[in-house]
């Protein structure tokens, strides 16, 4: 029998991370009660504001095991600059994750909904509806290089890429895979072969043997450049990208942001092997700005929650309904209220988070 049950590790973090925590927990439960599958929380404070100021570092020696049997991570934000420089949060948290759990996969949906307005003219919804696919370990964020003659006239700083072969085509395998099962089957390649003159044209080559294997699959690769441009121009082109760690990193801030708020964009930070605990958070961080008011958009959170339900039910039964049901929901409230105030509207994160809940309860 197919497991429905499953443990989740949720740590809200800081800031806004707290206020959105609840509604993303709130409809989880109004979806897992829907659809049949249990949820059992672990609640871990590991923060720069509660942890980090007491214990002079952001999670416990044992923070590993004590994540032992956790099939996710359910994730709000981490940073609170005036407590804890962002380096050492950030560092001494979520890209730990990433590194030590080998979550190379950074999976950012970005889609065009109706109710919400959108930077670029004459888009209406459906014309952006694409899946950004980011390398997450290696590429251009190695910590290999140098400074030499530092501080003198004659300075000279390197840093190096690093693409392996294992890296890169389990990235764009899992690319393929993905284009693969949705409906318009197709993936864009970012590369910058003509002017990265030795690792990008090798990454043009592990594609084009990648693609043989994905023959159902149209794809086609473009530079970085034109890509970008397309994003804004012609974002209906677009259906799974799959990019470097750099490249991917800078798509993956400019397509949710032609889609509207940054309060709505969700991402995963996927080990597809299972072998580690997947992360799901929202893409904004802490907000610091706008924390203790309760108007904060908790779509991203919520969403990101939808992705993980997704993910962990492996029998691609029961999570993916519970996924598509969020995603109703949410489409639904952005049509027709109530909205939090980055979208124009005077809601709450909790009248958000419960209206969102509210349409998950009636899904069919
Ligand atoms: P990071 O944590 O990645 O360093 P940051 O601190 O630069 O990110 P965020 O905390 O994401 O940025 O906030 C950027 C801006 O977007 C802020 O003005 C913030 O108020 C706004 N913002 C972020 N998330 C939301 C949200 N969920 N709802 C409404 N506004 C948001
Ligand atoms: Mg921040």
């Amino acid at each position: 029998m197919a497991k429905h049950s499953f443990n989740i590790a949720v740590i809200a973090g800081d800031g806004i991370g707290k206020e959105v925590m609840p509604e993303g927990l709130r409809v989880l439960d109004a979806a897992a009660r829907r659809f049949g599958i249990a949820l059992h929380y672990k609640h871990i404070e590991w923060s720069s504001c509660d942890y980090h100021a007491v214990h002079g570092k952001m999670m416990p020696d044992d923070w590993k095991a004590q994540l032992a049997g956790v099939d996710a991570i359910y994730f709000g934000a981490v940073g609170w600059p005036d407590a804890v420089p962002d380096h050492i949060s950030l560092w001494g948290s979520i890209l730990k994750f990433r590194r030590e759990f080998d979550q190379y996969i950074n999976l950012r949906p970005a889609r065009l909904f109706e109710g919400v307005p959108c930077p670029l003219a004459n888009r209406k919804p459906g014309d952006i509806d694409f899946m950004i696919v980011r390398e997450n370990t290696e590429g251009e964020y190695s910590s290999v290089g140098g400074v030499m003659y530092e501080g003198t006239e004659r300075e000279v700083v390197m840093q190096q890429s690093v693409f392996s072969r294992h890296g890169t085509d389990r990235l764009l395998k899992f690319a393929f895979e993905l284009a693969r099962k949705r409906e318009r089957k197709h993936l864009t390649v970012a590369t910058k072969s003509n002017g990265i003159a030795v690792s990008m044209p090798w990454w043009d080559g592990r594609a084009a043997e990648i693609a043989a294997g994905y023959p159902d699959v149209r794809w086609d690769k473009q530079h970085i450049d034109i890509l970008s441009a397309r994003f804004v121009l012609q974002p209906q082109r677009f259906d799974v990208v799959a990019a470097s760690n750099l490249f991917g990193d800078i798509l993956s801030d400019l397509g949710p942001a032609c889609t509207g708020t940054l309060g709505l964009a969700p991402s995963a930070n996927l080990n597809p092997e299972r072998r580690f605990p997947s992360l799901f958070e929202p893409v904004h961080g802490s907000a610091p700005d706008i924390y203790g008011k309760n108007i904060a958009n908790p779509v991203g959170m919520i969403w990101s929650g939808a992705l993980m339900l997704d993910f962990i039910d492996q029998s691609g039964t029961v999570g993916r309904q519970a996924h598509d049901a969020i995603l109703a929901a949410i489409e639904q409230v952005l049509a027709e209220g109530p909205r939090t105030p980055d979208l124009g509207g005077s809601a709450s994160t909790t009248e958000m988070g419960k209206a969102i809940a509210a349409a998950v309860e009636r899904a069919t």
